[in-house]
Parts: C-alpha cells; structure tokens; sequence
C-alpha cells in the first residue's frame, strides 16, 4: 500500500515530514499513517504538473487513450484488492464497494474513447471575408479536488477526461480516504501514464495546499467534487486568477412517488436511490414525496425493507450497510433525526444511534416530517429517508423545487407524460424517471442552482477540460 505523495513520477514522504492517520470507520483504529503534504508539496506537484503539460498535450489522442485503457483493464483485473481497500478506509459495505471499482474504472474506458473524439469547426464567416477554424487545446495543469464518498469514482471522473484532454494534474483526495487515491496513481504509472502527469497530494491542510495552487498563475482549472460550502469558498478563490472551474456540489434530491406508480419499482428505486453507499452520496434521495393515497402503504413496505438490511463492518461479505465514514457525519445524521423526531416526526424503523464502537447508524424511515424540519433542508449523507406526503402534481414541483439544491430528481409514475412533464418542471441537472440511479460514465452528470457548474461524464465531461481556440484565417 502506497502511503507517501505522488509527485513527479516518485514516491515522497512530505518536505516538512509530517503524516496523518488514516482510520478504519469500522472500530475508529488507526490502518494507515499517510504523508501529510503541505504548501512546499503543492507547489513542487505543480512544477511536475507544469513541466510534464506540453509532451502530454502534443502526445497523440489515441496513445493517450491507451493508457487509460490499459487503467480500465488494471483496474478491472485487480477490482477485489481495490474495493477490499476502499471498504477498509471509507467503511462501506464490500458490495457497494465493488461496485464503485467498476463505476470507476469506466471513467477510465469512456474517456479513453473520447479521447480520439477531438472535434472543431469549420466554416465561411457572414460576411464571406474570412474562413472561421476552430480547434481544441487542453485547458493547462488541473487541479482536483475530491471527497471521500466515492474514494476512486470521484478521482477517475476526473482525471479520465483530464488526461484524455490532454491536461496535467495535481490531485487532493480527501484526508478521510487517501489510500485509494494513491493506488490509483500507482495503477496509472504502470499503465504508461508519464511521470507527472498526474501527482496525487494527500494532505489534512486541504485550504492551505488548494489556496496555495489556485494561486499559481500555471493552474488554470479546478474540479472540485465536496460540500455546496467549501465549494463557495474555492470558486471565490479561483476567481482570483480567472481559473476555469467545474463544480459538483450538494444535493437534496427530491423523491417523488405518485399514486398511480409501479409501487414495486418505486421501493426497489426507493432503496438503491436511498441505501446505494449506505446514503454518503451527493445524488442520495434526500426527501421523500408520496401521493397521500398510498403514503401508508409506500412507507410501511420501504420501512420493512431497510429494517431487514444487515449492517456491519463494510470489510464483512454479507453486510449491506457499513458504518459511516467519521464521527462528524454520524454525528450529523443523528442530529437531524432527533430534531425532526422532536419536532413530531416518527421512526418506523431505526431512529437512534447504537452504542459501542464505530460510526453506525441504522437505516431509518421517518414519518410525519414536519415541512420546515432541517433534515429536508440539508444533505443528510447517511441512510436516513424522511417521507413528507402530496396531493397532486402542482405541490408535488413546488415542494421538489423548494431546496437551493438543484442536482438530481427522481420521479416514479405509471403515466410518462406526467413523468416527462414534471422531469421538465424539476429544477435539477438530472433525472431519474421510474429509476432509482442516475450516475453513468456516459450521460452528463451534474447540477443546476447551488449543486454545481459544469458536468462530468458524457462527450461534455471531455469539453470542460478543453478550450476552444478560433482562429480566423484569410487566404
Ligand atoms: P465532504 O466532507 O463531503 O468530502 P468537503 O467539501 O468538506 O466535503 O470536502 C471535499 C474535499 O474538499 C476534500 O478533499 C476536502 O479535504 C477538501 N476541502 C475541505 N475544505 C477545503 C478548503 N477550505 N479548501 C480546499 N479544499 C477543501
């Protein structure tokens, strides 16, 4: 296991030779002790960003593509190591696991084939003076920001187009979750990918390290994937030096359930929208919306199935749902839970937070929810689904659309032109209509309002790391 700074090509401990733990979110214990990279780190991965940009961006497309290809395969080959590594330091379950390793490594070999998918333009001005030609450059050194949710998806959604761009970068993973972030670098070094094209920068002084790299005139993007907060914070900065941003943001996805809907596929979309990485996810159904007509029967049905749910230690086969990542999320969860629960809501399953060791929370379903409870304003992230009821399709929109949130909507309906109409009426980037998952290396991901700027995935996630370059040519 790689625990030293990714800088250049090389292993390196940090210059001021400080590390930080790394602990398992199953029992709190220290599993790993990580390179804490500060502002000297940062700026010696930009050198390395910066020196390795021209070669990587004249390398042909389709030996660019290759690389990541072959990081798809290594990928692909080594998926129970990975997800085994995964589960270890973010603690969800094995099976959600092995699933992000494949959602991942996909990145890898969509964007290997949108790499040979440069396209430009070509034509005669109005004014018949000029010809209008226009090409795409890589945007420079990128610096890139993630979470740690989806310790390796949050990286390879970045760094698969980045480099299938043509782009150099610098990446920050998230303190919590590290390990996979370095094992990515190393897959990617022994899939051909040069030395310095991509460094990978652990650090807990994540406002420091990002601060000071925004502040080099050499980095001309930032991806950020985290809180609606610390993304306020890094887009003011950026502003500083007019760096190209893409910003996935909070969420608080609206789940909307109308009476006339294949109640079957509602709970089983119900459960993957709400439970899929135990609800550490941006796109985690976040309020629940039914039909008054079958409100009882909808929450009655949802709140047998998340009460059957095994939860364990992520590292355990047969456990559905791990603990959650650190004491302040658990911490959080069980905040808005007793809060709503105070204010009148009912538990009909879980509802309290276990004794003993390790960041638990049980599944919870939550009825008579107050309008106003915060835990229908702020992103939950943990496997709690608070159900509010509606009557009709107007009410249905105006309480989905009440949130500053706008990334993902999932509505389920027997009726597809009600679906399509109030997937139109939604405020969100995406929809999932009579479908509880969204997320796919090939569709556009990403959100409207305060949940973000920019998409990933999809021909655009390859766009936002290019700019266009025109060049009017007379001859
Ligand atoms: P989450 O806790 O959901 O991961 P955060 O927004 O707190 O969301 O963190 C996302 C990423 O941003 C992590 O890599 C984290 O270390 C980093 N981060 C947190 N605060 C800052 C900051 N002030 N400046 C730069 N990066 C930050």
């Amino acid at each position: 296991m790689e625990t030293e700074l990714f800088i250049g090509g090389k292993w390196v401990p940090a210059s001021s030779g400080n590390r930080f733990d790394v602990l398992d979110p199953a029992t709190g214990d220290v599993i790993a002790s990580v390179a804490d990279g500060g502002e000297s780190d940062a700026i010696a991965a930009v050198d390395a960003a910066a020196e390795a940009g021209p070669a990587w961006a004249a390398t042909p497309p389709r030996v660019r593509g290759e690389a990541l290809r072959k990081a798809w395969e290594l990928m692909t080959e080594r998926a129970d190591e990975l997800a085994k590594l995964i589960s270890l330091e973010n603690g969800k379950a094995l099976v959600d696991a092995k699933g992000e390793v494949t959602y991942a490594a996909e990145f890898f070999r969509w964007f290997a084939e949108e790499a040979v998918r440069g396209e430009g333009q070509f034509a005669t001005a109005p004014s018949g003076a000029n010809r209008i030609l226009v090409t795409r450059q890589p945007v420079g050194v990128c610096v890139l920001v993630t979470p740690w949710n989806f310790p390796a998806a949050m990286a390879t959604r970045k760094i698969g187009p980045a480099l299938a761009a043509g782009c150099t970068v610098v990446l920050k993973p998230a303190s919590d979750t590290p390990l996979t972030a370095l094992a990515m670098a190393a897959i990617l070094a022994e899939a051909g990918v040069p030395f310095g094209v991509v460094n990978v920068l652990p650090s807990r002084s994540s406002g420091k390290v990002v601060g000071r790299m925004l502040k080099d005139a050499r980095v001309r993007k930032l991806s950020f994937t985290g809180s609606t907060e610390v993304g306020r914070i890094l887009l003011a900065q950026a502003a500083e030096n007019v760096v190209n941003t893409s910003m996935e943001l909070g969420g608080n996805a609206p789940f909307l359930v109308f009476a006339d809907a294949d109640l079957d596929a509602a709970i089983e979309g119900a459960m993957i929208a709400k439970m899929r990485n135990g609800g550490e996810a941006c796109t985690a159904a976040n309020r629940f919306y039914v039909e008054a007509s079958i409100a009882d029967e909808f929450s009655r049905r949802l709140a047998a199935r998340m009460s059957a749910m095994r939860v364990g230690p992520g590292t355990d086969e047969s456990t559905q749902v791990g603990p959650l990542v650190n004491e302040d999320t658990v911490a959080k969860v069980d905040s808005l839970v007793r809060d709503a629960v105070e204010a009148g809501a009912k538990a009909e399953t879980g509802g309290s937070r276990p004794s003993g060791a390790g960041f638990y929370y049980p599944p919870t379903v939550l009825t008579g929810v107050a309008p106003d409870a915060a835990i229908l304003r702020e992103e939950i992230f943990g496997p709690v689904a608070p159900i509010v009821t509606f009557t009709g399709e107007d009410e249905a929109v105006r309480l989905a659309n009440d949130t500053e949130y706008g990334l993902v909507a999932y509505v389920y309906t027997g009726d597809l032109a009600r679906g399509l109409r109030v997937s139109e009426a939604i405020e969100a980037g995406m929809v999932g209509l009579n479908r509880g998952l969204v997320s796919d290396p090939a569709a556009p991901f990403g959100g409207v309002k305060q949940s973000g700027i920019g998409r990933e995935g999809g021909h655009e996630g390859l766009l936002e790391y290019l700019e266009s370059k025109y060049i009017a040519v007379n001859w």
